[in-house]
């Protein structure tokens, strides 16, 4: 063994670097070679930054969705509308650099700061389209990065989009039941003696008739009109009661225009709080809730005396229902990173059947366990956590990385809306970290550290409805695998298939600069293996082989990196932990393939009986046909194969049924690609993107399974490259 391949061995079993050797200060600039495209990140359009949107239908848009919609809007089609499309992209560029540097403000208010600074001196056009534009934005709200406050603010914003539509329909029907019930009272009053004094009746006609009128004279005639017929003493008291709950109540603010007054808060800053208060305020929310249903029998003339008089003076706080739950706001808890506190308490307080709302900030999915030097314990916490929440059998439950967020909005509002309580896991990388918030979140969710998957109670009695491996992609593969193209030293171009995996992401984080040692391209030699291939390799077939991620340093060249035995063994319990994931996703389940496995013997064990009996002199050929392999080439009954329907080739679609929920085409247009209920993507809204957008949607799709057929818009810039482009998907 020559002597570098024996230095790169003794590295990778003992994870001892060379004496003098400042690992540190190796990585620095070093990044997985499949990042190299993404080092000005916010030069490119992608997801972020974010718009949480004031009162707004969508409560979380993309700064890029934003501004394209501005721009079918202000700009005309063709060259005419050229300018106004470039400069606003000018500004839309500047207004994500500032929010990249950390910059706060509404996108009207940054949209205001980027075209002032960016306009050219004495170009008066500029500053006309620059206005034209933000005339035609539909929506404003705060803009935000993908960073470590993001977690919290996305939660908070959707949880108070969602209160506040719960308020609203609260209000509605108090609000109702209050005029209803006062309308009772009024007309109770006006048929008592009382209202039937001189002073009332005098006070209920305008001051401008009072002196054409004996008030004295009005009162003694009628009172002798016979019995007054009111509300009964019980029957009054009840109604006044119930109205004075509903005016007093705590829970939601008053509607239209008054102050919130002495409303209740509903942000805990920790799970302990908000189950105090919630214990605290169950006799009052029992109080409002038997006045709502007093209020709504009473307004409808059906109580019963008999019957509800029983029922409703045994309500109390025993009495309210998870359903009940559903009217009230639910209490906010937003657990920052390393403010989470014992797992053993958050459980606790998830399993009360309290409508908690828990975020949980996970910012360090490589924690050292407590075993020391002997292994990590990457991402254990937040595991164990979500898996802990999912036993108990009603908490939703969502895990992700900050980066795919918008992508899972929905997902988050359904876990707000869902009737019990709910966890939201969430990865954001701490600030100041070696790359840009969204790459390290993106990186830990591609390579399988912290996998996105959500739990729904709601969503049906079985796992299989219930459980869903979200938007991770290539959910099939172990890592997901892209293609690399480079020049190689004699600048021939070459392309490879490389995985990114677990070694990759803890590559990004400079506290474990240790596990790898760097070899020069002089030094590249066979016993090198990509860390997936050697972890593929069936029991080590050498051990003198050593597994190596690809890098690139900051001029872009290639570089290998040696991993040590202990990263490797997190990197394998990285991959155990995704199949556990991908088994409970209905993906390469083990149960699943055994029982397949038995029924395809048992189906070719009758097919083998069927054709012994249809033709008996055929048996040593039925004999044959019943070896596997040739079962296993047997023709697939027409039925069972489904047929696509006949195409229009001018025409755009998607083979649906062959998706592979890769997301590379929802991400380059959500509206225009969406998913259909088996998570298979199809052409939602052609007209809400661009045909280039389809034509890169169809080149980045990995099964080549989008059509983009002919151009809507012939008028549509760089028409003649994107038809090139678009032939080979005809
Ligand atoms: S259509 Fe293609 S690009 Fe879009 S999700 Fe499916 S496989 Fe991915």
């Amino acid at each position: 063994m020559d002597k570098q391949r024996k230095a790169q061995v003794v590295f990778h079993l003992t994870g001892r670097h060379p004496p003098g050797a400042a690992p540190d200060a190796m990585l620095a600039g070093l990044r997985p070679a499949l990042l190299a495209g993404y080092r000005r990140l916010e030069e490119l359009r992608y997801d972020f930054p974010l718009v949480l949107v004031r009162d707004g239908g969508e409560s979380v848009l993309s700064l890029t969705a934003v501004v394209d919609f501005a721009l079918r809007t202000a700009a005309p089609p063709g060259q005419s509308g050229e300018a106004l499309r470039k400069r606003a992209l000018m500004i839309e560029r500047d207004v994500r650099r500032r929010v990249a540097a950390g910059e706060q403000g509404t996108l009207l208010e940054l949209w205001e700061l980027a075209a002032g600074s960016i306009a050219p001196a004495g170009d008066a056009s500029f500053r006309v389209d620059a206005d034209k534009a933000r005339g035609a934005l539909p929506v404003d709200g705060e803009v935000v990065d993908c960073n470590a406050a993001l977690p919290a603010r996305f939660v908070r914003h959707a949880w108070s989009a969602v209160q506040q539509r719960k308020a609203r329909a609260a209000q509605a029907r108090i609000g109702e039941l209050v005029i209803r019930l006062g309308n009772i009272v009024r007309a109770d009053y006006a048929r008592s003696d009382a209202a039937l004094t001189q002073p009332a009746l005098q006070a209920s006609f305008g001051s401008a008739h009072r002196g054409m009128f004996d008030f004295e004279a009005m009162s003694r005639l009628l009172s002798r009109g016979g019995p007054r017929g009111g509300l009964g003493e019980r029957r009054r008291q009840r109604v006044e009661d119930a109205l004075a709950v509903l005016r007093t109540q705590r829970f939601f603010p008053p509607a239209r225009g008054a102050g919130d007054g002495d409303v209740h808060g509903f942000e805990f800053a920790t799970t302990e709080a908000a189950l105090a208060a919630f214990r605290e305020r169950l006799p009052e929310l029992a109080r409002l809730l038997k006045a709502l249903q007093v209020a709504t029998l009473e307004a409808e003339g059906g109580y019963v005396e008999d019957i509800h008089d029983a029922l409703f003076g045994a309500y109390d706080a025993r009495s309210v229902t998870p359903q009940d739950l559903e009217f009230f706001p639910d209490y906010l808890v937003c657990l920052e990173a390393g403010n989470a506190g014992s797992h053993a308490h958050l459980t606790e307080a998830l399993s009360c059947g309290v409508p908690l709302k828990v975020l949980v900030h996970a910012d360090d999915l490589l924690e050292e366990s407590v075993l020391g030097q002997g292994r990590f314990a990457f991402g254990l916490r937040s595991a164990q956590l979500a898996s802990a929440a999912m036993s108990l059998d009603d908490v939703f439950v969502l895990q992700s990385a900050a980066s795919n967020l918008l992508q899972l909005r929905a997902r988050v509002q359904r876990g707000l809306l869902h009737a019990g309580p709910a966890l939201f896991s969430i990865y954001a990388a701490p600030e100041g970290g070696a790359l840009p918030g969204y790459l390290q979140a993106a990186a830990a969710m591609q390579s399988r550290a912290f996998p996105a998957f959500s739990y729904d109670p709601g969503a049906g009695p079985d796992l299989a409805s219930r459980f869903s491996l979200e938007n991770n992609p290539q959910p099939g593969q172990d890592w997901p695998v892209e293609r690399l193209a480079y020049a190689d030293p004699d600048l021939q171009a070459v392309s490879e298939e490389v995985a990114f995996t677990f070694a990759d992401f803890a590559l990004c984080d400079t506290r474990y600069a240790g596990h790898f040692e760097a070899v020069p391209r002089a030094a590249w030699g066979d016993g090198m293996r990509p860390v997936q291939d050697w972890l593929a390799q069936p029991s080590r077939e050498s051990v003198l082989d050593v597994p190596y991620v690809l890098v690139v340093d900051e001029a872009d060249l290639l570089c290998r990196l040696v991993v040590d035995e202990r990263l490797m063994r997190a990197t394998v319990r990285c991959r155990e932990a995704w199949h556990r994931l991908q088994e409970l996703g209905g993906i390469q389940d083990s149960r699943v393939e055994k029982l397949l496995a038995r029924e395809r013997e048992a189906w070719e064990e009758a097919h083998r009986r069927e054709a012994a009996i249809a033709s008996p002199s055929a048996q040593p050929a039925a004999a044959d046909a019943a070896s596997p392999s040739a079962a296993a080439v047997a023709p697939v009954p027409a039925a069972a194969v489904e047929a696509e329907p006949a195409r229009n080739p001018d025409e755009p679609y998607i083979e649906t049924i062959r998706c592979s929920t890769c997301n590379e085409c929802t991400q380059v247009n959500p509206r225009m690609f969406a998913y259909n209920d088996n998570k298979q993507a199809y052409i939602a809204d052609l007209k809400a993107g661009t045909y280039k957008q389809l034509v890169e949607a169809a080149e980045s799709c990995q099964v080549s399974i989008i059509h983009p057929g002919k151009p809507w818009d012939p008028d549509e810039p760089g028409m003649a490259e994107l038809l090139e482009r678009a032939k080979p998907f005809l």
